[in-house]
């Protein structure tokens, strides 16, 4: 892991939610790099099993034929955050993940109860082994995964500013996505309805869950914002473990 520039005086367990194009994933590696912890992203590993369900031929519209097959794929997060690995069946995802048809099948293969017990509990077993704390990000992290957790944070923002975001970083790989803001736009509003209305642990703001409001701040305004809380709480459990 590369080195911290500041450390969290204790180890702790910080959850991050929120809708796509908010900047979980750039606040969390950053902000997880700047303490010396852990990082998962928990989109990744839906990515990745759908993915798996996609090139294996099962069909991501039959929630019983991916609640069958979702324990078949070996699905391994490597959680430093200067350089996050994805695996599934010892192969390499970080590329395919990232696909137009795995972000088009991913909410649906995602609402499955059955796979979401399996990632769920896959995310706690890496939660728990991570030897200084870590930042979990994703939808249900606060809520489900993680409702112990040390910190939790929900990133909003405009859909206007989500989708400039994500058309940025679409760019480099897919300059025709790029073009077209609108499109983007409905994309994210269609999944985001998608997560938040599922049956099984929709995308939701904990009761306890601090909401920081991203559209009008720069990445690095919301990682000192993220930093400093993290730095709060961790002050704070180190007082209470040597008392
Ligand atoms: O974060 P990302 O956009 O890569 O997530 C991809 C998809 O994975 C989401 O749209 C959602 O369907 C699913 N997801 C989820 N629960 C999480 C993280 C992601 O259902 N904790």
């Amino acid at each position: 892991m590369e080195t911290a520039d500041r450390t969290a005086p204790a180890a702790v367990i910080v959850a991050i939610d929120g809708p796509a194009g908010t900047g979980k994933s750039s606040t969390s590696k950053a902000v997880a790099g700047k303490l010396g912890l852990g990082y998962l992203d928990t989109g990744a590993q839906y990515r990745a099993i759908t993915w798996w369900m996609l090139t294996n031929g099962i069909d991501v519209n039959d929630p019983v034929a991916v609640a069958d097959a979702c324990v078949k794929p070996v699905i391994v997060s490597g959680t430093d955050p200067a350089a996050p690995t994805i695996t599934v069946d010892g192969l390499d995802a970080a590329g395919p993940i990232r696909s137009a048809e795995v972000t088009a099948a991913v909410s649906a293969v995602s609402a499955v109860p059955e796979l979401r017990a399996v990632i769920t509990d896959l995310q706690r077993t890496i939660a728990a082994e991570a030897p200084h704390g870590i930042v979990v990000e994703g939808r249900d992290i606060g809520i489900t995964v993680l409702p112990d957790a040390d910190l939790k944070i929900f990133l909003t923002a405009s859909p206007e500013a989500r989708a400039a975001r994500r058309n940025g970083e679409l760019k480099g790989t897919n300059a025709q996505q790029a073009t077209d803001l609108a499109a983007t736009r409905e994309a994210l509003i269609k999944r985001d309805a998608a997560d938040s209305s599922r049956k099984t642990s929709p995308l939701a703001k904990a009761d306890d869950a601090v909401e920081v409001d991203t559209t009008d701040l720069t990445l690095d305004q919301v990682i000192e914002c993220v930093v400093t809380l993290i730095e709060g709480v961790s002050a704070e459990k180190a007082g209470r473990d040597i008392r």
